[in-house]
């Protein structure tokens, strides 16, 4: 035996996790940590803080890590500082008194389904404005009592990190995250074991997790697919928010969609109203279809009643922003569930068309407003255009008619306001602010704070960010570029007085960052006036396949080097909540170019609303209806040229002449106390005549009046009497769609043209038409569109009158009208008959008609 003098192998490390076991006076803290409560109470993160000030820093604020971190000397030595614990128990009581209230009855209970929600930055499972109004929408369910359900995803890597090389290249990292870190917890069966969702999909079943989240009162359900029970192949279908290939994005959606609406019947959770937060989530259609054919019902019966419950928000301006997919891809998936169903392939594949019978792509969107009774764009522009966009869906129709109504995404303001800006409204407007903050009046008091506290307050928050930039970003810039002197250079030059602007949100090309660098000599001479310095923070991530997205980070980084920009015009990476929530609240003023009518919402500028910012905007999305004179500023709604580059230039130019003729002279028009009160003004008019509205306060209240309630009502009168009106609905829709063709006009006796006597409308009779309605059940209706058109052959719609129908003989249908035409003047106008029945929610719902004579 030959003995070596070393002999060994090389060892494999194994990650444990060590996590220590809070002392049962301390158990409070774990529960308040996984209730993402604390997200936007101030006690509660103040109280983490400090637990233990380096751990809560390290732990990138995340409650769960802090806990599970803490070293057994301070847990000692927590337990015995009376001071702590008592604020430990005051907070626990405070949330174990928020959890206690009970729902609100009077209000119908809501499913709401989305790709992402955006409710804590530690929680990787929103890309953008979606996500973050989802979130949002969670926590003001919460606070507003509201009996909501959420289904969604838990992302392994979620959306990526970002990081810029020294060229201004972005980097895009993917970050696995540890489940186990983040404040969620595993739902478990009855037996304790981790409960497995079973999705059928076409040859296997997907087998998901399920994670709860706790959202104040609310429940979010995630599912997950990473784990051994899912093939390689399975496993990454929750891997990417907005990841992967269209075979991928297939798959999400049918798990969210069909997958959600079994998970929740799982859970045997039940609810008034399906909320499809954009048309990702619409093959919850598809499952609750299935359900009722399941119980019994046939498909048409099935369709109304899911329709009367559905509620579809479409947040894209563009068509082309919305998911299409082929038919050999979403047959492969989706064939066997619709056979299930028992209607034709063919009938299903234009349920999602535009033109049904064509060979069209299947549109989620067009299958989500064929499954639901309701619709909705998030701004009152926004639901325009999509009346616009959506029109092929109802031919024949004017975009006016169409039943496409709006809600204006807002924001969660315990969220979004900063602690010292929460404190400073509690503190003038009432400790019980909050719970009324739908009271448009009570934020009128801030006319009666002084303009000194105001100011001192903006400079609070100015100086944070400053601070923040300093200290978060020095690092990073140190290490990954070239140039040293030039980094501490522009950390100096970044200064808390200047007039800070802020443009910050994805990089997606409507949003037109690069405006502002349309005239770089213009633009110099504005951030380098020495008497009036203006400094401009830009931040935003381009997705990873928008080449040209990150195209313009590139020439914003590289503008920002040149010496005469350097700490003027400052790119920040990695835009995510937290970074937002800095910017939205530390500069002066908030900026946002998008390209008309194509910002929906927006609601980075609401955010900066509920710190006093000010937003200097185009006038789209949420800012139509936002800007107020003398509380922030505007480029116009309207377009004046056709031709983008001409467009871009004009409103460059307006931007630059308003910044040197109103909005620098006007911030730096100091009084001896060094503040401007006229900007003061500015904000105290915002504060109390725009911020209100832009909440989601007014948000839910305003999905209940004009969607829910109405909603869940119809549903309840289709379901009672074993489905009787639904039924009898049905049998209604089934007898006119099959003799539609059938319907005689007999006589058309009308002339609108004549001598108007105004005083005289009603004994008039202009028009008299006879329609022999055949052997149909239901009865018709009449009535006159007038529109205009121009010399372009543009038709414009004007009004719309019925006639009265004034005799039925058998079949034989007598109509008259005493009404004159309202203007006069040359128009035109066209008769059709349309399907009448009270009993429909609205006209769209059984969209038959036709023009006559
Ligand atoms: C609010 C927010 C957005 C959405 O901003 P828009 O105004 O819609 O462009 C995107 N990303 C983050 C991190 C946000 O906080």
């Amino acid at each position: 035996m030959i003995i070596k003098s070393s002999y060994s192998n090389t060892p494999v490390w194994r990650d444990i996790h060590v996590h220590a076991i809070l002392p049962q006076e301390l158990r409070p803290l774990e529960e308040i940590a996984h209730n993402l409560w604390w997200v936007w109470n101030e006690q509660a993160k103040d109280l983490f803080e400090d637990i233990d000030p380096k751990g809560w820093d390290k732990s990138n604020r995340n409650p769960v890590i802090l806990l599970q971190n803490l070293q057994s000397e301070r847990t000692e030595e927590i337990v015995k500082d009376a001071e702590l614990m008592d604020r430990i128990h005051r907070t626990y009581d405070a949330y174990h008194a928020y959890m206690q209230v009970p729902h609100n009855s009077n209000r119908p209970s809501i499913a709401y389904f989305s790709m992402e929600y955006g409710l804590a930055n530690i929680l990787k499972i929103y890309s953008g404005g979606l996500g973050i109004l989802a979130g949002d929408y969670l926590k003001e369910a919460s606070d507003s009592n509201v009996n909501m359900t959420a289904v969604g995803f838990l992302y392994r890597y979620g959306y990526f990190t970002q990081s810029l090389s020294v060229d201004g290249q972005q980097i895009a990292n993917y970050e696995a995250q540890n489940f186990g870190n983040l404040p969620i917890r595993q739902v478990n069966d009855e037996n304790g074991q981790p409960l497995i969702l079973e999705v059928p999909f076409h040859d296997r079943i997907i087998y998901s997790n399920v994670w709860k989240v706790a959202v104040g009162r609310i429940n979010l359900f995630l599912m997950d697919t990473d784990f051994e029970r899912n093939s390689e192949y399975d496993r990454s279908i929750t891997h990417q928010l907005y990841g992967g290939d269209w075979e991928n994005r297939m798959k999400q959606e049918l798990l969210l969609g069909v997958g959600g609406i079994l998970l929740l019947n799982k859970l045997g959770i039940k609810k008034d109203v399906y909320h499809m937060n954009e048309g990702h989530a619409a093959f919850i259609s598809v499952q609750r279809l299935l359900d009722y054919v399941e119980s019994g019902l046939n498909f048409n019966v099935a369709l109304e009643l899911v329709r009367a419950s559905s509620l579809y928000t479409v947040h894209t301006p563009v068509p082309a922003g919305h998911d299409y997919f082929d038919e050999p891809l979403i047959a492969k998936y989706m064939k066997p569930i619709i056979g299930k169903i028992g209607i034709p392939w063919q009938q299903f594949m234009d349920m999602g068309r535009e033109n049904p019978g064509s060979n069209e792509k299947f549109s989620m969107s067009v299958f989500a407003l064929n499954t639901a009774q309701e619709a909705n764009g998030v701004s009152e522009l926004h639901g325009k255009v999509s009346k616009e966009m959506f029109r092929p869906v109802w031919k024949g129709y004017f975009p006016e008619e169409l039943h496409v109504g709006y809600v204006t995404n807002g924001v969660h303001l315990p969220s979004w306001a900063t602690s010292s800006m929460k404190a400073f409204y509690e503190k003038h407007f009432g400790p019980k602010f909050y719970e009324d903050e739908g009271n448009f009046d009570l934020w009128k008091k801030i006319y009666q704070v002084s303009d000194d506290e105001i100011w001192k307050q903006r400079m609070h928050l100015k100086k944070k960010l400053v601070d923040y930039i300093r200290e978060e970003f020095k690092e990073g810039w140190l290490k990954n570029q070239a140039d040293p002197a030039r980094i501490v250079n522009m950390l100096e030059e970044i200064d808390s007085n200047a007039l800070l602007i802020g443009f910050s949100r994805r990089f997606a090309t409507y949003k037109r960052a690069h405006l502002l660098f349309t005239d770089l000599d213009r633009l110099s001479r504005i951030v380098n006036n020495p008497k009036h310095p203006v400094q401009f923070i830009f931040a935003g991530k381009a997705h990873p396949a928008d080449g040209g997205g990150q195209g313009l980070i590139k020439q914003i980084v590289e503008i920002s080097r040149r010496p005469e920009f350097l700490g003027k015009i400052i790119f920040l990476e990695n835009y995510d909540m937290q970074l937002a929530k800095r910017l939205i609240s530390g500069v002066d003023i908030w900026l946002n170019t998008p390209t008309r009518l194509q910002e929906a919402s927006g609601t980075s500028g609401e955010k900066a609303e509920m710190n006093g910012v000010l937003n200097f905007s185009v006038l789209d999305g949420w800012w139509y209806e936002g800007y107020k004179e003398g509380a922030g500023w505007a480029l116009t709604d309207e377009k004046t040229y056709d031709n983008t580059a001409f467009q871009d230039e004009l409103d460059a130019s307006t931007i630059y002449s308003l910044l040197e003729n109103e909005i620098i002279p006007l911030y730096y028009a100091h009084n001896s106390n060094g503040y401007s009160p006229e900007w003061v003004q500015y904000i105290k008019k915002s504060i109390a005549e725009i911020a209100p509205h832009f909440t989601t306060r007014r948000m839910m209240d305003d999905y209940f009046a004009r969607f829910y309630h109405k909603l869940a009502d119809r549903s309840k009168t289709l379901h009672e009497n074993n489905f009787a009106k639904a039924k009898e609905i049905v049998a209604w829709k089934e007898d006119m769609a099959s003799k539609w063709d059938k319907f005689e006009v007999v006589k058309l006796d009308f002339n609108p043209n004549q001598q108007v006597d105004f005083n005289d409308t009603n004994t008039q009779t202009y028009g008299t038409v006879v329609i022999d309605k055949k052997d149909m059940a239901g009865t018709l209706g009449l009535e006159c569109v007038v529109v205009s058109s121009d010399t372009t052959g543009k038709i414009e719609f004007l009004e719309k009158y019925e006639f009265d129908l004034v005799k039925t003989e058998g079949s034989l249908l007598y109509f008259e009208t005493h009404k004159a035409l309202n203007d006069p003047g040359t128009h035109q106008y066209g008769l059709r008959v349309y399907a009448k029945n009270p009993d429909l929610p609205h006209r769209m719902d059984f969209a038959y008609m036709r023009w006559i004579g």
